[in-house]
């Protein structure tokens, strides 16, 4: 399928013209970053991964009424999506303190909380993606709308019940992860889709016997061995 222009390039992916209006293609690149790209390398492999494992878990959700931005994967490293336009909101939703909240509110590592915790940070990197309150959002209209804001809260809860379910069965526990939402519009009407990628650079999965950590927490804290982490 032709690639149409360059439309964004990201730490971890390129999105070009679709072949079709309102359509884009999503490209998965090697590079890894953290610490808002203070820290880089490439990662041979982990972007056939990742578009691998969020095609897996994106087609999932759609069969469990999580509409998403996924069309379908084209090849090794590219996946055909809608076009949407990206709140400027990261949803982090969290089962087991570790990570920013431990940092932040010193709070034990590992702390099994009581239910999920939704966190909102605003995506900008010049700022450092801080953590902002729901107030925040609606005043400033990031999400225009309160009801809406409260629907992705619901898909939220729904998409981290799906994924605990998927991710249990096979030995791995779901601890946290991030999630980006955007608008379509269809017929006037505007329709919420589940954007960008769920993966191991976006969420942290830890062995359930061991507590190995599978994820970019390899990378983050030099553990080695990402991309055997990434295929298990
Ligand atoms: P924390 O706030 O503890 O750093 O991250 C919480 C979870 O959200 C982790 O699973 C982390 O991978 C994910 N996350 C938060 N912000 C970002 C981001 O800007 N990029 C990516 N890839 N993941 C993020």
């Amino acid at each position: 399928m032709n690639k149409g222009k360059k439309l964004y390039e990201g730490k971890a992916k390129i999105l070009y013209e679709g072949p079709e209006k309102g359509t884009a293609i999503q490209h998965f690149k090697d590079d890894a970053t953290a610490f808002n790209n203070q820290k880089k390398t490439i990662v041979e492999g982990k972007g056939v991964l990742n578009n691998r494992i969020s095609e897996h878990i994106l087609n999932n959700l759609n069969q469990i009424g999580i509409k998403t931005h996924l069309i379908k994967r084209l090849n090794m490293r590219e996946q055909l999506v809608r076009l949407v336009s990206i709140y400027p909101v990261e949803f982090i939703v969290r089962n087991i303190a570790t990570g920013s909240l431990t940092k932040k509110l010193g709070i034990p590592d590992g702390t099994i909380l009581s239910k999920p915790l939704i966190e909102y940070s605003y995506k900008n990197d010049e700022l450092g993606d801080p953590l902002i309150a729901r107030e925040h959002i609606l005043e400033f209209s990031w999400i225009p709308q309160a009801v809406h804001l409260d629907m992705i809260n619901d898909y939220c809860f729904r998409i981290n019940d799906f994924m605990q379910g998927m991710f249990r069965a096979v030995g791995i526990k779901l601890v946290d992860f991030k999630l980006e939402f955007g608008t379509v519009n269809i017929n006037g009407k505007t329709e919420i889709l589940l954007a960008d990628e769920i993966s191991p650079d976006t969420c942290r999965l830890w062995d359930v016997i061991s507590e190995k950590k599978l994820d970019k927490d390899r990378f983050r804290k030099d553990l080695g061995n990402i991309i055997q982490a990434y295929q298990e």
